[in-house]
């Protein structure tokens, strides 16, 4: 026996004492273990997953021999910028396309989805959504709501397909609504603010083979943010045109700091970098700065930090599962993108649960969220995060719609102990409320 077991005031480092002091009651704590206890086989899948990707990644990184010399920025017009350009071929290799576009001049997932579109569409063109109702903020890029800017503004018509009663597409509803002046599909990988299922890459893959066959010339756009590594194949790998998306999201493993990607063909690509500077200059140009390290080692760490944030979801639909809320997905079905969907069906449920998340957050824990009219957004949202990266939702997030069914979307962790610590603060806080019972 040493010295150290003899102090009476030696700390108690068990987990469960810890979980108490940081605010999380024994009680709760062992409900957590329970649950988890039941998920030990799924989380060895998700592991197996992220060792796929970690691969795939690796691969790219070596197949392209990035080296210290990719991490140096470049200031001004951004000329030869060997960091930024080696960034893109591994995105491509890692998506197996063509080409790809990774900037930091890309300012979030709407932007380049925007620019995807409005790089791809001519005056004239009309395009056409497949997997119903796109994501709130598109609805201005779109001009569905009528916006200034809009592609309805420069003569670009929209069509939309509802998903099908079973969340599938609905393929008899596509062929008829495909006309002459059709351009581009669009799908959208996960469910977003909506409380429909997010769509498998098979299913997307399956869409992609229809309309293809149906219009070989008809391009296809998916929206696959929060989607990127949750399985081992992107819907690239099943031939879609542009597979876009967020670097504050999966792919950038919470280390790069702002940016968005389009991977795909080289002609899509090469339209989206003229649009995105200017014709004449296109890829050329945009100066990277001080940003190639953090995206070539976030990417590297995207597959894993992916993998925790995908448990941390599975965990909360088990554990609020068992409150009683409905979850979607619900605890056991097959994930297609991290985010987690619950519905409290009152204000309160949803404010407090944020309330938790937030209280769990490294960064601005002791603040409190408050619903708020957000630009893109047409009711108030209320958003817990207290990240590192500003707005960045695979650092743990929850946010949520101030309108029934008072869902809250829950995603992200840039570890899974941080995941699960959040997702038992936001219980405990549900139960100091009076809201659930333990
Ligand atoms: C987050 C998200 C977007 C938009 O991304 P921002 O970076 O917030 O602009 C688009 N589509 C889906 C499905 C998303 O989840």
């Amino acid at each position: 026996m040493n010295k150290a077991d003899l102090n009476p005031d030696r700390p108690r480092l068990t987990a469960e004492h810890i979980y108490e002091q940081m605010g999380v009651s024994s009680g709760l704590w062992n409900l957590g273990v329970q649950v988890l206890e039941e998920l030990k086989d799924r989380f060895r899948a998700i592991d197996e997953t992220a060792e796929v990707n970690q691969l795939k990644v690796l691969g790219a990184m070596q197949k392209n021999r990035i080296s210290a010399e990719h991490f140096t920025g470049s200031t001004g017009y951004g000329y030869n910028d060997a960091g930024r350009d080696g960034l893109e071929r591994v995105y491509a290799d890692v998506f197996h396309t063509g080409d790809a576009l990774v900037r930091s001049q890309i300012t979030c997932g709407t932007h380049a989805l925007s620019l995807a579109l409005s790089a791809n569409l001519r005056p004239g063109d009309e395009m056409i959504s497949i997997s119903g109702k796109p994501y709130d903020t598109l609805e201005e890029v779109i001009g569905i709501r009528p916006s200034r800017g809009s592609l309805a503004e420069y003569g670009i018509t929209y069509r939309q397909v509802e998903l099908k009663r079973d969340g599938g597409f609905d393929f008899e509803a596509v062929r008829q609504s495909i006309g002459p002046k059709t351009r581009l599909a669009a799908i959208q990988r996960s469910k977003g603010y909506l409380t429909r299922p997010s769509l498998s890459v098979e299913q997307i893959g399956e869409a992609i083979r229809f309309v293809k066959t149906l219009r070989p010339d008809l391009l296809v756009m998916v929206d696959n943010c929060y989607g990127e590594f949750v399985d081992r194949l992107e819907p690239s790998d099943y031939g879609a045109d542009m597979t876009v998306g967020s670097l504050i999201k999966n792919p950038g493993g919470g280390l790069a700091p702002m940016g968005g990607y389009i991977a795909g063909t080289k002609e899509c690509v090469e339209n989206c970098a003229v649009r995105l500077t200017s014709p004449g200059l296109g890829r050329e140009v945009g100066a990277s700065l001080q940003v190639n390290r953090s995206f070539y080692q976030g990417l590297f760490l995207a597959p894993t930090v992916t993998a925790g944030a995908l448990k941390g979801a599975i965990f909360a639909a088990n554990l609020f599962g068992r409150f009683g809320y409905r979850c979607i997905p619900d605890g056991s079905e097959k994930r297609n993108d991290i985010i987690q969907a619950i519905e409290f069906g009152t204000p309160e449920g949803l404010i407090s649960f944020c309330e938790g998340i937030q209280a769990a957050a490294p960064v601005d824990s002791y603040v409190t969220p408050e619903p708020w009219a957000m630009p893109g957004y047409d009711s108030d949202v209320i958003m817990a995060a207290g990240a590192f990266i500003q707005g960045s939702s695979i650092e743990l997030s929850a946010d949520g719609p101030l309108h029934a069914p008072y869902a809250a979307y829950f995603q992200g962790g840039l570890t899974f102990e941080h995941a699960k610590y959040g997702i038992l603060k936001a219980a405990q806080r549900m139960v100091q409320k009076g809201l659930i019972r333990i």
